[in-house]
């Protein structure tokens, strides 16, 4: 026999980063919130290099710094790459980057069954009704409107939960995103990878010890990241034409790989596939870059995985699942706190969100052309981030979440504030002759940089007391000084601040 629904505000599907990341911003803001997840924590899940934008923003924002610092994950303070016309290894900093302070210029290599285990804990710590091993069937309908889901729980009874808004948090593996609209695969990216881990690899010498290491070789390219002083995480990405040479077996597959690129054979030489546990098996991932046609619909949003996925050279799909965690969350709360439009504030979520995932899948079509040198990947992050910050710094930002994230307090503290104002000021003198990378409407490096105020990391730091913002679109919303909601800018300025 059915059971009477239950009702809640929120009900997400999927206990990852992007759903408990929404799940307890909704519920720090006293939403009622179910979060239904398929499987039993910890699990296992690939995409174990962090970036500052999620260590030091979402996660301070999610009240987490602390255990994360206690967790003793390895601290990343960039990625050293194997890449382009340059036979030598190079390496970036976060610290290259001014929006980034010196402090928060490093991000953590994760083993993610611990690093999503801490965020689901800590999502039923602030108020989430949290249940593993319940898997979400289907969703749903008043009409058009997405009212719930239907699930199973752990003894296999069907039951349903009524709620004003659904979260599809449930990763690439999703079945109701498809009520949203369809998911179109990269032309581009048509790769597929094969991972596991291994005991005793080398290291680089400090500071890089720490670093992803990413290498290219004929087939694709290697990433190779550093999970404790003797675990490593070791992964090829090669592209669907050479799919058959797993034919062979993924042993045969991964150890031909290895062979292929000299820098990993180099760091493997004296280790050993790990071939128990969790991290006994090598591992098979082919669905690749994707975005949804939308992102959400009446009743509904998708956060992570669920609304798109790029190729992960730039360690972003962790950033990007908690980045629109957040202003899904923002976009919701607004709505039910505030009576905020649905349509306005989801436009709103949908835009910042594309606006993130297209910075980063534009500079890395430019990244796969191996023909470049590395001088060049940094002109056209410059490029895409329409800065006119050094063209390392522009690379740094980029590839560290920042131009997502909003240090303003940080900035003031180290004085360099005045020095992207001096620079924004500039800009307005820039000759567009001169400047080919400059938008006509020169947008510029505040504007990006700084501008773009997903608080997150302002929010953690100085919380209200933050200044006023400007939209990001026209006729756009702001976040409020919180970070928590959306305002009307009319709104924020009658109150004095946003
Ligand atoms: C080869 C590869 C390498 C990667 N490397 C990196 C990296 O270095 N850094 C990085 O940041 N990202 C990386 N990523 C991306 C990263 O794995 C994802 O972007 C990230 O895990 C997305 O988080 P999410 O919360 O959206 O989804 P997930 O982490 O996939 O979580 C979704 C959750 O939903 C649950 N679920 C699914 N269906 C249901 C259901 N019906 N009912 C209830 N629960 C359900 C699942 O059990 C799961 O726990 C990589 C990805 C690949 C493929």
């Amino acid at each position: 026999m059915q059971e009477i629904a239950e009702d809640f505000d929120v009900v997400v599907i999927g206990g990852g980063p992007g759903g408990s990341t929404a799940s307890t911003l909704l519920a720090m803001q006293n939403r009622r919130v179910l979060l239904l997840e398929r499987d039993k924590f910890p699990r296992y899940q690939i995409g174990e290099s962090l970036l500052p934008a999620t260590v030091h923003g979402i996660c301070k924002m999610l009240g987490l710094s602390e255990e994360l610092k206690k967790a003793g994950f390895v601290r990343k303070l960039g990625g050293t790459f194997r890449w382009g016309t340059n036979s030598e290894p190079w390496t970036f900093n976060f610290s290259t980057a001014s929006t980034i302070s010196a402090l928060n210029a490093y991000a953590y290599q994760v083993e993610r069954q611990k690093f999503d285990t801490l965020l689901l804990r800590n999502a039923a710590r602030k108020g989430v009704d949290v249940r593993e091993q319940h898997s979400v069937n289907c969703l749903l309908f008043d009409g058009d409107r997405v009212g719930g889901v239907e699930f199973v729980d752990t003894e296999g009874n069907t039951r349903q939960a009524q709620a004003r808004f659904v979260i599809d948090a449930s990763g690439h593996q999703s079945h109701v995103y498809k009520h949203v609209g369809e998911r179109i695969y990269s032309n581009f990216f048509q790769n597929l990878a094969l991972f596991g881990y291994y005991e005793g690899g080398d290291r680089f010498p400090p500071p890089r010890d720490g670093n992803i290491f990413s290498a290219a070789f004929k087939e694709g390219w290697f990433w190779y990241i550093p999970l404790s002083a003797t675990l490593t995480s070791v992964g090829a990405v090669v592209s669907k034409q050479y799919a058959d040479q797993l034919k062979a077996g993924h042993e045969e597959a991964m150890n031909h790989f290895i062979a292929s690129c000299p820098e990993i054979s180099r760091l493997l030489a004296n280790a050993r596939r790990v071939t128990e546990g969790v991290y006994g098996q090598l591992r098979v991932r082919r669905d690749w870059s994707y975005t949804n046609e939308r992102f959400w619909k009446p009743g509904m949003v998708l956060v992570g995985d669920a609304a798109c996925f790029i190729d992960p050279v730039f360690s972003s799909g962790v950033h990007l699942a908690t980045y629109s965690a957040l202003l899904a969350a923002r976009s919701i709360n607004s709505i039910l706190t505030d009576d905020m439009d649905e349509t306005r504030c989801f436009n709103e979520f949908e835009k910042r969100y594309r606006r993130e995932f297209r910075n980063f899948y534009e500079f890395l079509t430019a990244f796969y052309d191996m023909h470049q040198n590395e001088d060049s990947y940094f002109w056209k992050a410059r490029k895409i981030l329409k800065t006119q910050a050094s063209i390392q710094e522009a690379f740094v930002t980029l590839v560290a979440g920042g131009s997502s994230m909003r240090d303003e307090d940080l900035l003031v503290e180290t004085g360099k504030i005045e020095q992207i104002k001096g620079e924004l000021q500039q800009l307005e003198n820039v000759d567009e002759d001169t400047a080919p990378y400059l938008s006509t409407e020169k947008e510029a490096f505040l504007d990006v940089l700084v501008e773009e105020a997903t608080q997150i990391q302002t929010q953690a730091s100085v919380g209200g007391k933050r200044g006023m913002e400007k939209p990001l679109f026209e006729n756009g919303l702001i976040p409020s000084a919180d970070g928590f909601r959306w305002r009307e800018v009319e709104s924020a300025t009658a109150a004095g601040g946003a």
